[in-house]
């Protein structure tokens, strides 16, 4: 920990404000759900697309797919609100750190378990459970 500069910490409270999740484009397409904007989800969270997909299969209970340009397909009609509340409880989980809420993490693997490691305060949590 930093020993300067403690006295005045400017405006970080308990209550900081949350992570804002990018906005999940989404768009209709007979009786599959297209997610125009996966890619850009996946860079914005810093996670890999694959990982994004499978959570996000399991949450909404259908099958996906990656398109040829790389764009999200779910089987079954599902609006964008749902998408939304997907990623959000997908952040909760793989994003966010549990001790500081600070999305600078990355997901490790540890005798075959998922660990969150978190790059600003240094906590390691498992993403299970
Ligand atoms: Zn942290």
């Amino acid at each position: 920990m930093l020993d300067r500069g403690l006295e005045e910490t400017p405006d970080i409270t308990g209550s900081s404000e949350r992570f804002s999740l990018p906005d999940p484009e989404v768009r209709q397409e007979g009786h599959a759900t297209v997610f125009e904007n996966f890619q850009d989800v996946c860079r914005d969270l810093d996670r890999e697309a694959d990982h994004l997909l499978k959570y996000l299969q399991d949450d909404l209970g259908t099958s996906a797919h990656i398109d040829e340009s790389g764009r999200g397909r779910f089987t079954g009609n599902f609006a964008g609100r749902r998408l939304r509340d997907a990623l959000e409880s997908y952040a909760d989980r793989y994003v966010l750190c549990s001790e500081c809420g600070l999305p600078d993490t990355s997901i490790e693997r540890e005798q075959g378990a998922e660990l969150l490691k978190c790059a600003a305060c240094g906590a390691r949590s498992p993403t299970s459970g």
